[in-house]
């Protein structure tokens, strides 16, 4: 480099102009601003996967065949409870409807629940209906 007072030749490592005595400071090199060339980066486009839905059968509501059987046994139950002694069957009907809808209904992953809460709610009145008629009218036949 060359000193800024004098311009004579100061070497490098020395931070004084031998020549005048002037402090030489080594010229800073003009960081050279980099113009990065903006990376247009090509977007990426993915093709959506089309993943065909996979039923699984655990995934599938299985059919509540007890709620259904449950709802059937209430809905027979509620008919026999109002016949004098023949809604003696009511006990089983109702009992079995009963069992069998909150069965049903505890069950997971079923559909129709709503059919074996109904075959709850028709059980439990055939099964009210006909004990109270044993219990109210018994004596009378
Ligand atoms: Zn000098």
């Amino acid at each position: 480099m060359y000193c800024t007072s004098c311009g004579s030749y100061v070497p490098d490592n020395v931070g004084i102009c031998p020549n005048c005595g002037a402090a030489v400071t080594p010229a800073q090199p003009v960081a050279q601003p980099v113009y990065q060339q903006p990376v247009y980066q090509q977007p990426a486009y993915q093709q959506p996967a089309y993943h065909a839905p996979v039923y699984t059968p655990a995934e599938m509501p299985r059919s509540n065949g007890l709620g259904t059987a449950g709802m059937i046994l209430g809905i027979v139950s509620i008919c026999i409870s109002w016949i004098p002694a023949i809604n003696i069957i009511v006990f089983i009907t109702g009992f079995l409807g009963l069992v069998f809808s909150i069965i049903g209904v505890c069950r997971r992953n079923v559909s129709g629940k709503g059919r074996a809460i109904t075959g709850i709610i028709l059980s439990a009145i055939a099964l009210i209906i006909t004990f109270s008629m044993y219990y109210y009218l018994g004596t009378t036949y």
